[in-house]
């Protein structure tokens, strides 16, 4: 075998491993937790692998080289330790599957590379001052899978020539040092576009959606699939004399008690429902199933612990009362805007006819 096939056909297998990053954010995005994205992860990293063994530079009957290695010293980086597993037993298994005189040789790679990657994996982050340490430490752990040559047969190991072995050398570096640098980027690019999505979606204040994201999220959880009579409630909520509590304590103290109403609310209904602030001291909130009995209920709940809490300051304790107007209706019927409309105009009432208390708009 001449070398410029060989450093092509490790270019290739380079390349099908690298199918890993295009499926990486996909598998993120698609999983929620971690342990799931783990897993996921894991099973993409076997993907990849098992095509980059299907593409080997062979040197001899059953003795080959591919893109596996990079693949298994990353995993464990990029998967955890449920991940690594999953790519070491599913790559093992694919290699005994595959047979061969190098069977044994490939199973000790295969575990050596899994345990050198989940080694360097466990160091934390601070060890590594250099942006490259990590992957520096993962490549020349990673050599450690040559240890495997040893178990190949004795004709095997006369097929290797010295170029190729140094092609091999080289060509395992350069593939776990560019899938590191994809990988680490994109993770860290999704990193990001989640921190901006939740900053464009909640309030840091009381860290309830704003109304943009209440109107997203409530078209989907009214959606035939999640509420599929369409039966709803909105309630709308406005803190009494909230102006009042700010000139006499301070705004801070404000900011407390509108931090303090809101985690009430947000813990007096259920997890399907969406609480929201649309502004000042104003929420929302969207029960889907409800209807205006149960609607009634929950407002007066909230009406109660909002009356009962009380909020120490500097000058003493603060407690406020709320107003609730709210609006029991039909997706079929009315719009989730209009439904709003009708709860606004109930607090509205509420308001006028002294304050602290619960008005139920009549049905739209
Ligand atoms: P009402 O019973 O009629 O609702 O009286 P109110 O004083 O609560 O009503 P108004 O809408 O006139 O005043 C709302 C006040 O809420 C005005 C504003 O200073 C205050 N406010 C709005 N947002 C915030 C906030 O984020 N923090 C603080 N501390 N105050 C806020
Ligand atoms: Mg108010
Ligand atoms: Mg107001």
């Amino acid at each position: 075998m001449d070398e410029s096939t060989l450093l092509i056909g490790l270019c290739r297998s380079l390349a099908m491993s690298a199918l890993v990053i295009l499926g990486y954010s996909r598998v993120i995005q698609a999983t929620t937790g971690a342990v799931a994205g783990n897993i996921g992860v894991g099973f993409l990293f076997a993907a990849a692998g098992i095509l980059s063994m299907n593409d080997p530079v062979i040197f001899a009957p059953g003795v080959f080289y591919d893109g596996r290695v990079p693949i298994l010293a990353l995993a464990y980086t990029f998967s955890g330790l449920a991940g690594a597993m999953i790519t070491a037993i599913v790559l093992g298994g694919y290699r005994i599957w595959l047979g061969g005189a190098g069977v044994y040789a490939g199973l000790i790679s295969i575990s050596v590379t899994a345990a050198a990657g989940i080694a360097v994996g466990m160091i934390p982050n601070r060890f590594f001052r250099q942006r490259l340490g990590r992957p520096a430490a993962l490549s020349a752990a990673a050599t450690m899978s040559t240890v495997s040559v040893l178990a190949l047969p004795h004709l095997s190991v006369a097929s290797f020539n010295y170029h190729a072995v140094m092609l091999i050398m080289i060509a395992n570096p350069i593939g776990i040092f560019l899938l590191h640098d994809f990988l680490s980027n994109e993770g860290k690019r999704m990193r990001l576009f989640r921190a901006l999505e939740h900053d464009a979606a909640v309030d840091p204040l009381t860290k309830l959606v704003n109304r943009r994201a209440f109107d997203a999220k409530a078209a989907l959880a009214l959606s035939l699939g999640h509420n599929p009579n369409g039966e709803y409630s909105v309630i709308m909520i406005d803190i009494d004399h909230f102006k009042a509590v700010n000139d006499t304590f301070g705004h801070d103290t404000g900011d407390t008690v509108l931090m303090n109403v809101a985690s009430i609310i947000a813990a007096s209904v259920r997890k399907a429902d969406i609480v929201a602030r649309f502004g000042g001291e104003e929420i929302a909130v969207l029960l889907p199933g409800l209807g205006s009995q149960k609607a009634a209920a929950v407002a007066e709940k909230i009406r109660l612990r909002v009356e009962a809490n009380i909020v120490t300051s500097q000058a003493g304790g603060v407690s406020v009362t709320i107003s609730a107007g709210a609006s029991a209706t039909n997706i079929h019927r009315t719009e989730v805007a209009e439904a709003l409309k009708a709860a606004d105009a109930a607090l509205y009432t509420a308001k006028r006819s002294g304050r602290n208390r619960v008005e139920m708009a009549f049905a739209a």
